[in-house]
């Protein structure tokens, strides 16, 4: 058999013009995953079959074509990105404007489960099968196989298509956009990376000719250059069949043009001091970076070549722990900080030490960057630092082999195709453990010396700063004086760190089980313990190895002090970061370094909420974590520090972009003026402190109605037992209080209408519509407000998107509250091209006008239901749902508990009349408020030619609509 397969692809090789591509395993000593199966077609198509049983029933296929913005010619500039959004206009089985509902009608989602993306060397098709039916799997093949070779590139659509590209460039634009264009345009200058960006060029995008798609699409979407991967619940041989039925046809329908040339890359060869300088008045901070960049050639993906970079990485992690300390010491001149080394594309190196900071800090920033950088060049790392990392690395390929047996098919199918992308083997976690395992018991800090004094030895240092700094004069001699005048300061040796040991473990006599209920049918246990403390509990086989766990304490911004807006904010940023009474963060790190533990805080609507993961073996040491966070919360002062630093950021953002007006002021006004909406203004912000957080949270914590949930592969007597030692012995805890007074929040009493202008060179501007609605308390009516929320999101899409194309992602969603009563609106968001703003809110209203006199239709019901379904079924096998959805609260509303038993039939059954009846009552237009945010300086011409790109692989389509939540 062994044979036979090494065969193939040779005869493959004789017979076609074309050498099939190897994969990665060819030239390696590494195995891949026994459980993939491996194939090549002879017309050169790869494919990756992996049989997988988590979702149940599903399963998740890619595309992947080994081509993307670089194969673009000059005139082609855009034309990779733009043919990916053309897969779904029409195709040799699908008529234009019917694949998107065809998916709805399946049960898939548009943007969730369909996706695609492009980037500079790929272009990636995404399918999430919601069955794995034979029929359905053949619809999902076809599909694929109309991508591959059967798409039309009708003219008319790709005209309709122009303004949604345009529209998807100005979505993407932002100052932090443009500034990795300008820097990756100097370090990579002389190479086609910056002439190349994915998003393309305006010129291309307004008028390529159908010749050019064409084009692209005949020469690079060849079979040679293609994998179909397919990971789920599905038989190999069967998919197999598939495939090969579905694939083998597929010929070249061009001659195939060699691999594009990269070009070179000018800074490689260069020595000394190379200064970048790119301001950006409107950015919230500064960015400082020391960095080298230098060629590379692909090197075979083997155990040797792992192991040699295993030391640098390890030497990163050091430093980026060092710049994390460093940052939360007082009158520290940046934010945070980290480093890194890697090699990209098969063609350059990039090593980068970067800081953020104040405009007025940029000079100590980098001085602080190159001290540290050659601190550790210099001087190394000390023992107990290496420990600790070396800790957590052995953990987390420790937990990656037990929790491997439950890994879902969509992320495996991610990391399968990102293997074929970068030529990896893809590995198994077990064989990953049995490589680094060994290595790491041996690794010395002299072996992550000279690893790092390895990636650093390009003969020179490229010194970069971006952002809001304003430097006077000649910013580049500025600049390189702050830097040689660093250079020229002897470094010491880092400080030793101590030793310390975990202070958390007696909590005083473990509590008694004063009540204890099992749900049969939901297979559920409620606990309650003498002190009040509440736990429910629930064993599942969804993760392996990982238990999930949420705390709710107390009353969270209902009781938050009018006289103090912004305080839940406030806590939020400093309570982690504050640390414990008898341990500062970073020394709860080093501790805990190598643990699967983790307690997270925040403050919502009416509880604290603390949660984390764990697994059965660290699960008492994480709820003494969770419990110590309650009684002894440190307060530190480094954290009130990040705060303000966070919290200047924050406003500085705010005020440039469309964002700012929703955060600062909409948001309160929804709520009648009411303080616990939004964020105050900036001054009242800055006047928040950890004596305010201290005298409101202290109190509930140590008091408050406490809910714990605990959720996966757990011992349900161990767990309880646990929960005893821990929060069972903490003082008694009081009931539920209804503070009725607390709970009162009016939407305004009329509609209203508000502009705002925002001081921005950007040249994109926000709608929202909102249309008050009702609170979330009833059940099932919350479940049909959010379907009609379902559908007037596809309506914004047909109309907005499909049929003005002025808008790449509109959205719309109801947001009902399950705090105050009879509070909650539907909204629907649009980024716009700011002069279409009034018409784009006319637009909106009068689709929402046109659900309110007309109603929905079935099919559209049908197409917003079924994909709602599919979550469903997928929901109920996921430890996040039982955690969030039914068990984090059951005891405080065991209603919740029939939410669960009800909400698939129920939302099964409802109707048009359900969903017509409650657009009748709540989308009347004369109801709409509006909302209109535009930069201050609208440009009379859409945004120049040169800025606006995008630097990631890109979606054809949104990730998820805003605002719009899944109904439970
Ligand atoms: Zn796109």
């Amino acid at each position: 058999m062994r044979r036979l397969a090494l065969l193939l692809p040779f005869l493959a090789f004789v017979t076609f013009a074309q050498a099939a591509l190897p994969f990665p395993q060819a030239a390696s000593d590494l195995k891949p995953d026994p459980a993939a199966h491996f194939g090549t077609l002879p017309n050169g198509l790869r494919y990756v079959i992996r049989p997988n049983h988590e979702p149940r029933n599903r399963a998740s296929m890619r595309l992947l074509i080994k081509a993307g913005a670089l194969n673009e010619n000059e005139n082609q500039r855009g034309v990779a990105h733009f043919l990916e959004h053309l897969s779904f206009n029409g195709s040799e089985h699908y008529a234009p404007g019917t694949l998107i509902e065809f998916f709805q009608r399946m049960g898939m989602n548009f943007g969730d489960d369909t996706n695609a993306s492009t980037g500079f060397d790929r272009t990636i098709y995404m399918l999430e099968l919601p069955d794995t039916k034979p029929a359905t799997l053949a619809e999902g093949f076809r599909v694929f196989s109309d991508y591959a070779g059967g798409l039309l590139l009708l003219a008319d659509e790709i005209d309709k298509e122009r303004g949604i590209i345009l529209s998807e460039k100005r979505t993407r634009d932002s100052v932090g956009y443009r500034t990795i264009v300008a820097q990756l345009g100097f370090l990579l200058d002389g190479s086609r990376f910056p002439q190349r960006w994915p998003i393309g060029e305006v010129e291309v995008i307004t008028k390529a000719g159908r010749n050019e798609f064409l084009d692209f699409y005949n020469t690079w979407y060849r079979p040679d250059l293609m994998s179909v991967v397919v990971v789920g619940d599905v038989d190999v041989a069967a998919v197999e069949k598939l495939i090969t039925e579905t694939f083998s046809p597929l010929k070249l329908r061009a001659e195939a043009r060699p691999a594009p040339d990269l070009g070179k890359l000018t800074l490689a060869d260069q020595s000394g001091v190379h200064v970048f300088h790119h301001p950006e008045a409107e950015a919230p901070e500064t960015s400082v970076s020391i960095g080298t960049i230098q060629r590379y050639a692909a090197e075979p993906d083997t155990a040797a070549v792992r192991l040699k970079y295993l030391p640098r990485t390890l030497a990163n992690y050091m430093i980026n722990r060092r710049l994390s300390i460093l940052a939360k010491k007082e009158g520290a001149p940046f934010t945070s900080g980290s480093t890194s080394v890697s090699e990209e594309f098969d063609f350059f190196r990039e090593s980068a030490m970067t800081l953020t900071c104040r405009a007025d800090q940029w000079a100590d920033a980098l001085a602080v960057a190159d001290q540290e950088l050659r601190r550790a060049l210099e001087h190394g790392f000390q023992p107990a630092e290496l420990k600790e990392v070396v800790a957590n690395f052995r953990n987390s390929l420790e937990q990656a082999v037990k929790t491997a047996p439950t890994r879902r098919s969509d992320s495996l199918a991610a990391e399968l195709t990102s293997s074929l992308v970068d030529d990896e083997v893809f590995t198994t976690p077990a064989d990953d453990q049995a490589l680094y395992g060994p290595a790491l018991e041996r690794v010395t800090p002299a072996e992550c010396l000279a690893a790092l004094r390895a990636a650093w030895s390009a003969p020179h240092r490229l010194v970069m700063v971006t952002g809001n700094a304003r430097i006077e004069g000649d910013a580049s001699a500025a600049i390189r004086a702050a830097f040689e005048k660093s250079a020229a300061t002897k470094v010491a040796p880092p400080e030793v760190l101590a030793d310390a040991k975990w202070g958390y473990t007696d909590f005083g006599p473990a509590g008694k089980v004063a009540q204890r209920e099992h749900i049969d049918d939901l297979d559920v246990t409620l606990v309650t313990f003498a002190n009040g403390v509440r736990l429910n509990l629930k064993k599942t086989d969804f993760e392996a190895n990982r238990i999930r766990l949420n705390v709710r304490i107390g009353n969270g911004q209902l009781t938050e002090p009018a006289d103090k807006p912004g305080l839940a904010g406030y806590a939020n940023q400093t309570f982690v970061e504050g640390g414990l009474g008898k341990h500062s963060v970073d020394e709860l790190r080093r501790i805990l370094a190598g643990r699967t533990v983790g307690a997270s805080f925040g403050v919502a609507g009416d509880a604290f909420v603390s949660s984390g993961n764990t697994n059965q073996q660290d699960l008492l040491l994480q709820l003494q974590l969770m419990a110590a966070r309650i009684v002894d919360p440190g307060f530190r002062p480094e954290a009130a520090r990040q705060a303000r630093k966070a919290i200047e950021e924050l406003y500085l953002s705010l005020e440039h972009t469309p964002r700012g007006p929703f955060t600062l002021e909409v948001s309160r006004i929804l709520a009648s003026g009411d303080t616990r909406f939004g964020l105050p203004p900036r001054e009242e912000m800055l006047k928040r402190n950890l004596n305010e957080v201290k005298a409101w949270v202290t109190p509930e914590l140590a008091h408050g109605y406490t809910e714990i949930a605990i959720v996966g592969d757990l011992d349900v007597e161990a767990t309880i037992a646990a929960v005893a030692q821990t929060f069972g012995a903490l003082p008694p805890r009081e009931p539920r209080a209804a503070l009725e007074d607390r709970r009162k929040v009016k939407y305004p009493d009329e509609p209203f209408a508000r502009s705002y202008s925002v001081p921005t060179e950007i040249p994109k501007g926000v709608v929202a519509i909102y249309w008050p609605t009702t609170d979330g308390l009833e059940i099932h009516r919350t479940r049909r407000l959010s379907l009609l929320g379902l559908v007037l999101s596809d309506r914004l899409r047909v109309k907005v998107r499909e049929e003005l194309g002025d808008a790449y992602s509109p959205g719309a969603g109801n947001n009902p509250s399950d705090i105050y009563p009879g509070y909650g609106y539907m909204t629907a968001n649009v980024t716009i091209d700011p002069p279409r703003a009034q018409l784009i809110a006319d637009t909106v209203i009068a689709v929402g006008a046109d659900l309110f006199t007309k109603g929905t239709t079935d099919d559209e019901l049908a197409r917003a239901k079924l994909p709602v379904l599919t979550q469903l079924r997928e929901s109920a096998r996921t430890n996040q749902y039982w955690l969030g959805s039914v068990l984090a609260r059951a005891q405080e509303r065991p209603q919740q508990l029939d939410w669960c038993r009800t909400r698939y039939s129920d939302i099964e059954s409802i109707t048009k009349s359900d969903i017509d009846a409650l657009a009748k009552t709540y989308l009347a237009p004369e109801h709409a408020s509006r909302v209109i945010v535009v930069p201050h300086r609208q440009p009379d011409e859409p945004a120049p030619a040169a800025t606006a790109t995008a630097p990631k692989p890109d979606a054809a389509k949104p990730a998820a609509q805003p605002g719009a939540p899944k109904p439970e």
